[in-house]
């Protein structure tokens, strides 16, 4: 079978070599990324997301967002311009659940299936092809595109209509943001407390409050090492689909909102590009100035003012 892989970034490109590995033919294309790794694995090279689309019956993207999947698929030399009726469309990336809808909604006139199917795992499960996958849409589409993700996760799980999947994502990203906050603050505090925390971890890691995000993050954090992995303005991108999806259907959802004025601090503070591991930093600095920056707020200047 013939594959198209579209987006080849810190997630796609490990993700396109595993499916090398397996012994699929893959077109691949990124419109600002290097390809020569992967066509000295044996990938063809294109100069086009619409010529990937020519080349294949099963097109992956990994994309950043939603404009960028639009524009991939339904922009000019787009995929919708070279794909054949029949050809299936695997939208990995992280998008608004209504966009992966219009999307979907838009290649159909052309009869091309698309389904979402976003991950969880970063950059480390998608070298080891373990990413867990959250599938919706089409179910016929999933099941003949099933032995695929098999290559790229542990786990690929259908949960519903399209859109779905990426529903599902949002709840991953929120939950993900917070254990992360929580992590930090409670690191942070035991450190400013005189503890090591590096035996606060190994004390709590095998209780209730250990968790996947706590052994990924806390070892990355005690090395100062903030190289992504996941970028703070991606985890940005997935609160603001949270929070307009929320919004949408008027759900109010006040924790997600809390994390991401955190993560709005850091990427004003030139963090954007770290990995979202770096929400310990907020904690850092909150623990050690805040006598300072009340003390210079245009609030308590007026009510001194006043008094
Ligand atoms: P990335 O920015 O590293 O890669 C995206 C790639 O898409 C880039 O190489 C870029 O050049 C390419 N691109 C952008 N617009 C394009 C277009 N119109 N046509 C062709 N190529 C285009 O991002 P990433 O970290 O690989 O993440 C990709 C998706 O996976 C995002 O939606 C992200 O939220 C999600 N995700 C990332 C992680 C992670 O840990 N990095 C984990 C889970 C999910």
């Amino acid at each position: 079978m013939n594959i198209g892989f579209i987006g080849l970034g810190i997630m796609g490109r490990p993700m396109a070599k595993n499916l090398l590995k397996a012994g699929y033919a893959l077109t691949v294309y990124d419109k600002f990324a290097a390809m020569d790794d992967l066509v000295a694995l044996g990938a063809k090279a294109a100069t086009s997301n619409k010529e990937v689309a020519a080349h294949s019956e099963v097109i992956i993207t990994m994309l950043p967002n939603s404009p960028q999947v639009r524009e991939a698929v339904l922009g000019a030399d787009g995929v919708l311009d070279g794909a054949r009726s029949g050809t299936i469309l695997v939208d990995m990336s992280s998008i608004a659940p209504a966009a992966a809808q219009e999307i979907c909604a838009a290649v159909k006139a052309k009869g091309v299936v698309m389904i979402d199917a976003p991950v969880s795992g970063g950059e480390p499960k998608a070298i080891e092809g373990t990413l867990a996958i959250m599938v919706g849409g089409d179910v016929k589409a999933f099941a003949s595109v099933k032995p695929i993700l098999e290559k790229l996760g542990s786990s690929a799980v259908h949960v519903g209509e399209i859109g779905a999947g990426n529903v599902t994502k949002l709840a991953n990203q929120i939950i993900v943001a917070l254990n992360i906050a929580a992590v930090s603050e409670a690191f942070v505090l035991a450190t400013k407390a005189g503890v090591n925390p590096e035996a606060v971890f190994n004390a709590i890691k095998g209780g209730l409050a250990g968790s996947t995000v706590m052994n990924a993050k806390i070892p990355m954090i005690l090395d100062g090492n903030f190289k992504p992995g996941f970028r703070i303005e991606l985890h940005i991108k997935d609160l603001q689909n949270a929070l307009d999806t929320a919004h949408a259907l008027n759900v109010p959802v006040p924790l997600t909102a809390n994390i991401m004025e955190t993560l709005q601090a850091l990427k004003c503070d030139e963090m954007g590009a770290n990995d979202h591991s770096a929400i310990v930093r907020y904690y850092e600095r909150c623990f050690r100035t805040p006598t300072f920056t009340w003390s210079r707020s245009p609030m308590v200047a007026r009510e001194r003012s006043r008094r």
